[in-house]
């Protein structure tokens, strides 16, 4: 085992500190790289406020994780030292369950093993994520990172990024659909870009004034401060699919509203309370409400591909690892546009 430094949390709501971590010895198959960026998802946030239930400690978060290969495992194939690269959730599947088979390891039969806060099952010990100095993995669950120009910024792509693009591929967002987007922070904001890219007509609803100016500079068409009654009636009926990344409690069945017969409310969001949906919003119009959970490996890479080819990557401030702590207080503030990436450089 080598030691590692990284930021961490030994009690659920504790700041995060300095501490010192280990990561497995290569295996054949095994890539290992210094982490140089790292962004803060919400659902980091989460984790340290225990709303997903007890984490494991220490918990080192971090799932946008981008850095530079530093050694490879003597199998390894189709990597170079010194190649940028990402990880995201996922760093681990059975790889032969249906799921599996069909490319979306975030469903896999036995469980999926997440980057961080995870059992990780071949140490035996549990996982670390992102924020820390480096990164063990195995390589058909590391992405090539195309050459952003902003390369700190490209790192939301692997968790924010694949959140929203997976599922506006599945529900087919394009031109001729129209698409909303619902919450307008990390997975928001590329959202809008990312359907944009795609071709579809896009309207974001926001609880936020300020965001309802900059929708139109991220690339909507429309956009509905949700607190409108009148502009939020304008829109019943409208659209094809509504896209909801709202972290916090909320009612989707005035969203359910807006949707045109045979619609979805798909929910990527993952607020800690239940979503209560009445009958009568989805029966009217044969509407559905759906979710979606990141994505699998080879949609990650396509994703990826996709968001340089568009010269989409996120928005926001990079800030050192050694200031994390007032990021994830900003963050639970929603005083972030759009996105904090961390900076390992220090460590
Ligand atoms: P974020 O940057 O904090 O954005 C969340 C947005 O939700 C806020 O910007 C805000 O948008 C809106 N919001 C917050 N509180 C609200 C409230 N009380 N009522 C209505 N709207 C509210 O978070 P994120 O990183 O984008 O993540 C969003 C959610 O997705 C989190 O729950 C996260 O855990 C989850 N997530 C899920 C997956 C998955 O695979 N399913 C992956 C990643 C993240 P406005 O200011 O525009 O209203
Ligand atoms: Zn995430």
């Amino acid at each position: 085992m080598k030691q590692v430094k990284a930021y961490g949390t030994q009690a659920v709501n504790a700041p995060l500190e300095a501490l010192t971590i280990p990561r497995r010895e290569l295996r054949p198959n095994d890539i290992q790289f210094d982490i140089l960026y790292c962004g803060i998802c919400h659902s980091d946030l989460h984790t340290i406020r225990g709303d997903f239930g007890e984490p494991l400690f220490p918990l080192v978060p971090g799932h946008e994780i981008l850095g530079r290969v530093t050694t490879l495992g003597a199998d390894v194939r189709g990597f170079e030292v010194g190649e940028l690269v990402g990880v995201g959730c996922i760093v681990g599947s059975c790889g032969q369950c249906d799921a599996c088979e069909h490319g979306l390891e975030q469903f896999c039969d036995e469980g999926v093993t997440f980057s961080f806060n995870g059992r990780d099952k071949i140490s035996g010990g549990q996982t670390f994520g992102g924020f820390s100095k480096s990164y063990v993995c195995e390589d058909k669950y590391v992405l090539h990172m195309p050459a952003f120009e902003d390369l700190p910024m490209a790192a939301p792509l692997l968790c924010a990024g694949i959140t929203v693009y997976s599922p506006l591929r599945h529900w087919q967002a394009g031109p001729g659909k129209h698409v909303g987007i619902l919450g307008i922070g990390g997975l928001g904001h590329l959202a809008v870009r990312i359907a944009k890219a795609m071709g579809a007509e896009v309207t974001v609803f926001t609880t936020s004034p300020s965001k309802v100016e900059d929708a139109h500079r991220l690339g909507a068409d429309h956009a509905v401060l949700s607190s409108d009654r009148e502009a939020m009636k304008g829109m019943r009926g409208r659209l094809d699919l509504i896209l909801d990344t709202v972290s916090a409690g909320h009612d989707v069945n005035g969203y359910l509203g807006l949707l045109r017969h045979d619609g979805s409310v798909v929910v990527v969001g993952l607020p800690a309370e239940p979503l209560q949906v009445a009958a009568y919003s989805i029966v009217r119009g044969r509407r559905s409400l759906s979710g979606s959970n990141i994505g699998g490996i080879a949609e990650t890479q396509e994703m990826l591909n996709f968001c340089y080819e568009h010269g989409i990557v996120a928005e926001g401030e990079v800030l050192p690892i050694s200031r994390v702590n007032e990021a994830l207080d900003r963050l639970e503030r929603g005083d972030v546009r759009y996105r904090f990436v961390l900076s390992m450089e220090e460590l």
